[in-house]
């Protein structure tokens, strides 16, 4: 897969083809409007301008504002409690934002729901429900996209979509297979996903995020529990993918993952961004090392 990936079939075409099958171009217009939106630009595809998110008196994003370039491993870090998970909520809709505004390829997205903003390309990786964790491997990545897309259902009980709906079907299973074996947890394909250990978990989750064929994925503690082996091989295809042109998003507790893998940091304190730079320029600025006094850096 990470040689071919942009030839692999994705979900949008998936959907676009679901929408709007050759023989009958006018069907289920709005949907094709909305696959026709999965589009990449060229600018920064994430743009967060002045958020904020308040729980009853706690502020936990304090008009925070910053960028991620296109096609780049940025690292985003901060003490415990500094706002990094919530302001993934507020990017991906888990939230609704207080203030601010969230921009995805230049697309004002703030406040859509988190299927709306996968569909444009812009995900998130999300622990494994119990009720996922009752599923094999293989169902949990079939039924990514349409947990993430939502409208399957109806596309399935619409009259003469229903071919289509078997071609997708048919898609969606080669997808799954190739993005198993890409993960290298195909071994695991008829496992179920409560069965696994937490570094398998953590591959799923991510093989998950990219059955939506994200531009952009979002990564909150990935590493949190893998074991070295693991770990590299997660870091190995995080890299790999970013080769074919995704860009990501990684929150990490480990300074040597973030030094060691991202070309640029964000680091954000009590809800706001404290300072921005290479690893280098991070790890001697003085705000920094103030604001995770005695944590090693
Ligand atoms: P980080 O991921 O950087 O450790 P969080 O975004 O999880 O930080 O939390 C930032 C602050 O917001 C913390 O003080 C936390 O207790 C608070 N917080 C996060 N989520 C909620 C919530 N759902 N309800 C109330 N407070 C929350
Ligand atoms: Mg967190």
């Amino acid at each position: 897969m990470s040689s071919d990936a942009p030839d692999a079939v994705d979900s949008a075409d998936v959907a676009a083809a679901a929408d709007a099958p050759e023989d009958e171009p006018e069907a289920n217009d709005s949907a094709v409007e909305e696959a026709a939106k999965h589009v990449p630009s060229g600018g920064p595809p994430l743009r967060v301008e002045g958020l904020v998110k308040r729980f009853g008196g706690v502020t936990a994003v304090d008009d925070a504002s910053f960028e991620v370039e296109s096609g780049s491993l940025t690292g985003l870090i901060g003490p415990n409690g500094a706002g990094k998970s919530t302001t993934f909520n507020c990017i991906t809709g888990v939230h609704e934002p207080t203030a601010g505004t969230v921009y995805f390829e230049g697309e004002d997205i703030t406040g859509l729901k988190p299927h709306q903003i996968a569909r444009k390309g812009l995900v998130r990786t999300f622990q494994i429900a119990r009720e996922l964790s009752e599923m094999t491997v293989l169902e949990n990545l079939m039924l990514a996209p349409q947990g993430q897309l939502g409208e399957s259902a109806i596309r399935a009980v619409t009259p003469g979509l229903r071919g289509a709906v078997v071609e997708e079907e048919t898609a969606l299973r080669e997808r799954a297979w190739e993005t198993l074996e890409f993960f290298e947890i195909d071994h695991l394909a008829h496992e179920h996903a409560g069965n696994l250990s937490g570094g398998q978990r953590k591959l799923l989750e991510m093989a998950r995020a990219l059955m939506t064929d994200p531009e952009m994925v979002l990564l909150d503690e990935p590493l949190a529990g893998v074991n070295p082996t693991l770990e590299e091989k997660l870091l190995d295809r995080i890299h790999d993918l970013r080769a074919d042109g995704y860009t990501f998003l990684l929150v990490e507790h480990d300074m040597d993952v973030i030094m060691n893998n991202c070309e640029r940091v964000i680091v954000m304190h009590q809800g706001s961004v404290l300072a921005e730079g290479t690893g280098d320029e991070i790890r001697n600025d003085e705000r920094v090392i103030e604001a995770y006094l005695g944590e090693d850096l």
